[in-house]
């Protein structure tokens, strides 16, 4: 059964993930500056969790993966080379009656900011004629500010990949094909921003470029395309939110030789999290004539000299946290019983391996021998797991505290012997004797 639309879930989510300390706006106390977010201590474990999956994924499950760490500020020529300096830019026009500005590719989906009731195309304003606006950030290196100082804060972390390459394919010894992984911070210069972390200014990436042999070219493609959706299933999205997009002729780059965007179902419509694509050898042989060397291999066996081809996989790390946090964020009644209180809870169904905290532990009173064996237990189970020791207010609050940052297991620990260990999602309860507690998390935690 399809999963029940929760009304307002954005908002719900802005005001959630403030609330628990997963995401603030930046400078907060200066009013915010729009389109930049803050990761607080939820936040943080999240999205690493998002990053340490990924680069698992890649660099411990494939032997020719390599991690790389480029830097953010890279050579000006290289925006020259990639295009970016002539083509990164969206269409922007301004409307005349109230001053906002849109991509002029977004009217239809883009809210009109004097009558949000209506979208942008339909409230009669009037458009400036579009120019086109280059999404890359400008600043200066060294002390004097003119046209030799100009670098660029990177728009995409890809091209650290490329003009890394040879370094890599040499210095570990490999082949083709091979891939490069790589997370960093990317900034762009957004239009319209929006939609909490969903676009931003500044955001991470998390981009592999695999090197094949030109031949090999779309078995490689086809693979990574299933690889990379399987991936977003594993975090435990829901299957049906999930689908991909491929890109007609007119979206298609003209390098490019076949694109897949992998999207999601926001609130806000069917949105790109991740694109898959087919980049053919336009990224090594712009560097190759731009900065004058050679980024070709050589085949022993064939004794032929050519430039790779390049898959590309790249997503991003706050639409993939974005994506979880939309994802497992529910809604129900609950009736009293078992220490629950009547009412509404707030749920985050995060899978196992995604929840921040996987276990917490409640002292039914904050009384002793009560707190000294909570204190125990805690001091034991967070050598193996993230746990939480929470002593405050009643039980039935502290589980509502658990259920919004989607803690999987609450303990509780009173006065009989054994423990009370309560699931999230069924709210269920199971007595456990003290010594099989941790037998129970083990098993529990290898069932993922
Ligand atoms: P969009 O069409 O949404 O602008 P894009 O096609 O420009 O995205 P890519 O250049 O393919 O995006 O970037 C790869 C990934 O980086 C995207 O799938 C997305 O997850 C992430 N990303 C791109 N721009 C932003 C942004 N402004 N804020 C947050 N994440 C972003």
């Amino acid at each position: 059964m399809a999963a029940k639309p929760i009304p307002d879930l954005m908002a719900k989510l802005v005001s959630l993930s403030k609330r628990r300390g997963f995401i603030f706006q930046s400078s907060e106390v200066y009013g915010g500056l729009n389109s930049c977010y803050d990761y607080g201590p939820l936040g943080v474990v999240l999205k690493n969790t998002v990053k340490n999956i990924w680069l698992n994924s890649m660099t411990r499950e494939h032997d020719n993966i390599e991690p790389l760490d480029s830097s953010i500020l890279m050579h000006p020529k290289i925006w020259e080379a990639s295009g970016h300096v002539s083509n990164f830019s969206d269409p922007l026009v301004d409307c005349k009656t109230c001053k906002a500005r849109f991509r002029a590719d977004q009217l239809k989906t883009a809210t009109c900011a004097r009558k949000p009731s209506l979208k942008a195309s339909e409230c009669g304003g009037e458009f400036t004629e579009p120019r086109n606006f280059n999404l890359m950030f400008k600043t200066f290196m060294g002390p004097l500010e003119d046209e030799s100082a100009i670098v660029y804060l990177r728009p995409e972390t890809a091209q650290g990949i490329y003009v890394n390459f040879l370094n890599v394919m040499t210095s570990c010894r490999h082949k083709i094909p091979f891939g490069i992984a790589q997370i960093g911070k990317a900034f762009r210069n957004e239009i319209t921003p929006g939609n909490f972390i969903f676009r931003m200014r500044e955001f991470e990436q998390m981009e592999m470029q695999y090197f094949v042999k030109p031949g090999t070219d779309m078995d490689a493609f086809e693979e990574w395309k299933e690889k990379r959706i399987q991936w977003h299933l594993k975090l435990g999205l829901k299957k049906e939110k999930l689908r991909f997009h491929e890109h007609g002729p007119n979206e298609l780059a003209h390098y490019a030789k076949a694109a897949f965007d992998i999207e999601y179902e926001f609130p806000f419509g069917w949105q790109e999290i991740e694109g898959v694509h087919h980049r053919s050898n336009f990224d090594l042989s712009q560097h190759e004539k731009f900065s004058g060397k050679r980024l070709s291999v050589f085949d022993q066996e064939t004794r032929e000299t050519y430039v790779p081809y390049i898959i590309e996989t790249s997503v991003g790390c706050d639409r993939a946290t974005l994506t979880l946090l939309a994802d497992a964020y529910d809604e129900e009644t609950v009736a009293a019983k078992d220490g629950e209180e009547a009412g509404p809870r707030t749920v985050l169904r995060f899978a196992r391996h995604i929840a921040p905290y996987k276990i917490a532990i409640f002292p039914l009173m904050k009384k002793e021998p009560l707190m000294e064996k909570a204190q125990k237990i805690f001091a034991d189970l967070r050598k193996t797991w993230a746990v939480e020791f929470d002593e405050v207010g009643s039980i039935g609050k502290r589980y509502r505290r658990v259920d919004e940052i989607g803690t999987p297991f609450a303990l509780t620990v009173d006065f009989e012997d054994g423990v009370t260990i309560r699931d999230r999602d069924t709210m269920t309860q199971v007595r456990i004797d003290d010594s099989k507690i941790r037998d129970f998390f083990e098993k529990e935690f290898l069932r993922v």
